[in-house]
């Protein structure tokens, strides 16, 4: 017996039973006499609700959603789907369980897996809109038991390509895994800890959804200035902030700005996370091919535009001034805090300060804040919100302008907060 995702979320109910006689449903509280009869008339027999605690009702309604196989008809009328004999995780192998795992962190929009022993137990736990959340199975209990946890080490292991025996020393590795049809580039981190093992997976995978400027949630002044930035013909825009912060969108949001053919414009990233009309190229670093090998040979390509997905060595800092001064447009990540701190950052890499000056660039900093719920308005939370009062992100930006125009996080951060956007605990967070 099940639902569709949209259905249980509107009234806050999930399928618990169904029998000959009865069909128990669990709620936050009951529903409406109106659903209360569609549901009667769906199942054409008597309709038991059974009050729940809210984590209770959000993690069987994520646990149901993840086995929606349907998009199509997301937001349709109560819709029945067959439901096939769940596999018991305690009895799949390996294989199964981390393909199962992984299919379901995707689903749920996840953008890493942390699997811990801690305690005798193995949480499981996904890192969704920035925040760390439990993932639980279908009857609350925990996806890896404890002693499936080295059969799945050693299955990433083998994944990744590391050594599946090895558990005392810390490796990490990459594959692809396919679900449905998209290809998820993964990254895997093991880290012995005195409990057993940390094993951490970062998803990337190519995002679907067309991000413009417009969407970010610049401050009209950062707006006007990047879009008009990426209409010169030679430059260097920065972009700085921490893993995660969203540099990644802003940059492909700008450049998806600019192709419209009549510019060469070459990206070098790690890994590609959005499609481009662009030339796109990944790192390879077992290969050889890191950023500055990439950017030597990328300017032999006459290019116009060059991305640089991040610079984190001389070589590449240099490679890439040095390509600003020669007559390109350059928009790159650089991993500092403050955009003010940028031009250290690259000095320190070995860059002369001299050409620095000379290049001027537009200096960036970004963070995402949560945004309040739009259901339930973020005071009391709602299904929408997985009781958190928070859906989606936005950006935080931070701009240094030479010429003395100087926008910072915590500016950007109290205007959505007076237009109450997020919060300011939410700017807190992103911005110490
Ligand atoms: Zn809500």
């Amino acid at each position: 017996m099940r639902y569709a995702a949209p259905f249980m979320r509107r009234h806050g109910l999930v399928p618990i039973a169904e029998t000959e006689a009865a069909v128990t449903i669990g709620c936050v509280s009951p529903p409406a006499e109106p659903v209360e009869r569609l549901l009667v008339a769906h199942h054409l027999k008597p309709v038991h609700f059974v009050p729940l605690p809210q984590q209770e009702v959000v993690a069987r309604m994520q646990r149901s959603a993840a086995h929606e196989t349907s998009p199509a008809a997301a937001d349709g009328p109560l819709r029945p789907v067959e439901t096939n004999a769940d596999e018991a995780h305690d009895n799949a192998p390996a294989v199964n369980l981390v393909n199962s795992l992984l299919n379901d962190a995707i689903r749920q929009g996840a953008s890493d897996i942390h699997i811990e022993a801690h305690h005798g137990a193995v949480p499981v736990r996904y890192r969704i809109d920035g925040r760390l959340v439990a993932a639980v199975g279908d009857q609350n209990e925990p996806l890896v038991s404890p002693g499936r946890l080295s059969a799945v080490s050693a299955r990433l292991k083998v994944l990744a390509g590391v050594n599946a025996a090895e558990r005392r020393r810390p490796q990490d590795g990459r594959f692809t895994a396919r679900v449905a049809t998209d290809a998820v580039d993964v990254r895997f981190s093991s880290m012995p800890t005195v409990e057993g093992e940390s094993l951490v997976l970062r998803l990337f995978r190519l995002h679907s959804e067309r991000f413009t400027l417009l969407d970010l949630g610049m401050p009209d002044a950062v707006y006007e200035q990047v879009s008009s930035f990426v209409e010169r013909s030679s430059g260097l825009l920065l972009l700085c902030g921490p893993t995660g912060s969203g540099k990644t969108t802003t940059l492909h949001s700008a450049l998806r700005r600019i192709s419209r053919g009549d510019r060469k414009i070459i990206t070098i990233e790690d890994p590609v996370e959005y499609r481009l009309d662009a030339e796109q190229i990944q790192t390879n670093e077992p290969a050889g091919l890191t950023f500055d090998t990439l950017l030597r040979r990328v300017l032999r390509q006459d290019p116009d535009v060059i991305m640089v997905g991040e610079i984190r060595d001389g070589e590449t800092a240099r490679l890439t001034t040095r390509a600003a001064l020669t007559g390109h447009l350059v928009l790159a990540t650089v991993h500092s805090r403050r955009a003010a701190d940028v031009i250290e950052r690259l000095v320190d890499l070995g860059v002369e300060r001299g050409l620095l000056d000379r290049l001027d660039p537009l200096l960036l900093s970004q963070r995402l804040v949560r945004l309040r719920c739009n259901s339930c308005g973020g005071t009391e939370g709602c299904c929408e919100c997985r009781f958190t009062g928070y859906r989606g992100r936005t950006g935080l930006f931070e701009m240094e302008d030479r010429d003395g125009a100087r926008i910072t996080l915590a500016d950007d951060g109290r205007a959505k907060c007076a237009a109450a956007l997020t919060t300011e605990e939410e700017v807190l967070w992103a911005t110490l």
